[in-house]
């Protein structure tokens, strides 16, 4: 008969987690915006009652069209999505004027993001992005054993000629956000083209454009078209912000065929669901919606910017549908308006504990929002 000894006890209590890699475990989790479900629970509010301005969703959510698609799309549930996507990624082709091999279809961009990493980079790895630049970035680099390059901004905004400086031969990833998410800052086509056409051919070129759609006509890049001209870029799109398709997990990259080759083949087979796929093929035949979204975050854009200096708080003046705003505090301001029922998004996760990042909502949620912030900044 066995007997147990402290030994053989000891193993058996031992943190399991420990065998995890050493670049896993140093890993920070992402932070999202507080659920409205949840600061109903923890303040006893009303659901009905609460704005979220913290995610940097379409306030109008998908017009009627993408809706009723979704509707329709559930008569098939039981079957397996179109592993291949085709009549999205046909009608993304016809849009950008490429061919459907090049493009990967993903469950959300972050999928995009992702999948770029986990096929191209190597344990030691560098990849280059900017400081105050989307929290993926690093998150995707350290669960591949990437080291994260990052790179100070100016004026929180991306410093391209730093970051083409950190690009060396161990680099094969560079991401750019554009604008750029938290500071809402921008960087004009010509000046990333240049960018672009510098970045040596074993560096791949990662360009996040989430906020696109939200850039006047003049201000937005011909991003896909620069694709036939550097085979090392991937452009990266999401139907999760103008488009009001959050929920649906869609996303999508543009990039060389061959590149988009080897993110399918690290992909899950299904990794887009049937009711995002109808729901984004609705989407894009409805671009007159996309074009109301925009004059509506314009409008309100206005109205929080004349708000905020009507209450003398600082801001980044912004090219996306959300703001960062200097509140001072930004822990103690993002708990006072909780209280009130408003949520945004603290963002001292991205080196700015002194400011807060305040989602453009509808014109009664923005008002709801400077009613709350000047409250909590009176006390
Ligand atoms: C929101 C966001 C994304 C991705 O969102 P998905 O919902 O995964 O498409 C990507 N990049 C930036 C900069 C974003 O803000």
């Amino acid at each position: 008969m066995t007997t147990h000894t402290d030994s053989q006890h000891h193993v058996h209590h031992r943190d399991p987690s420990a065998v995890a890699p050493e670049h896993v475990r140093r890993i920070t989790r992402y932070l999202p915006g507080k659920p409205i479900g949840e600061l109903a629970r923890e303040f006893g509010l009303d659901e009905r009652d609460i704005v979220k301005l913290a995610s940097n969703e379409n306030p109008r959510g998908p017009s009627a069209a993408v809706r009723a698609a979704v509707a329709a799309a559930t008569e098939e549930l039981c079957r397996y999505p179109d592993g291949n996507g085709f009549a999205l990624k046909a009608a993304l082709a016809a849009r950008y004027a490429v061919d459907p091999d090049q493009i990967v279809l993903g469950n959300g961009s972050n999928d995009i993001l992702e999948l770029v990493t986990q096929a191209f980079l190597q344990p030691g790895d560098h990849v280059v992005y900017s400081r105050h630049a989307f929290a993926v970035y690093p998150l995707a680099t350290q669960a591949r054993g990437g080291v994260g390059v990052e790179v100070a901004t100016v004026d929180l905004g991306h410093d391209l000629p730093a970051m083409r400086r950190a690009i060396t031969p161990a680099t094969r990833i560079v991401f750019v956000a554009n604008p750029n998410n938290p500071t809402g800052t921008w960087l004009p086509p010509a000046t990333l083209e240049a960018f672009i056409a510098s970045v040596p051919e074993d560096t791949l070129i990662v360009l996040d454009e989430a906020y696109d759609e939200y850039l006047a006509p003049e201000q937005q890049s011909p991003s896909a078209a620069w694709v036939a001209r550097y085979p090392n870029l991937i452009v990266s799109r999401t139907f999760s912000k103008a488009y009001g398709l959050a929920a649906l997990r869609m996303g999508y990259g543009v990039m060389h065929a061959k590149v988009a080759d080897m993110l399918n083949r690290v992909r899950q087979p299904f990794n887009v669901n049937a009711l995002a796929q109808a729901a984004a093929v609705a989407a894009l035949s409805d671009m007159a919606y996309v074009a109301e979204s925009r004059a509506l975050n314009d409008r309100g854009m206005r109205q929080m910017e004349e708000g905020l200096q009507a209450l003398g708080v600082g801001y980044t003046p912004s090219h996306g549908n959300f703001l960062l705003v200097k509140v001072g505090d930004g822990g103690r301001v993002y708990q006072r308006l909780l209280e009130q029922g408003v949520i945004v998004r603290p963002v001292a996760n991205y080196a700015l504990p002194e400011h807060l990042r305040v989602t453009v909502g509808l014109a009664e949620e923005n008002r709801r929002f400077l009613a709350a912030l000047e409250a909590a900044l009176a006390r």
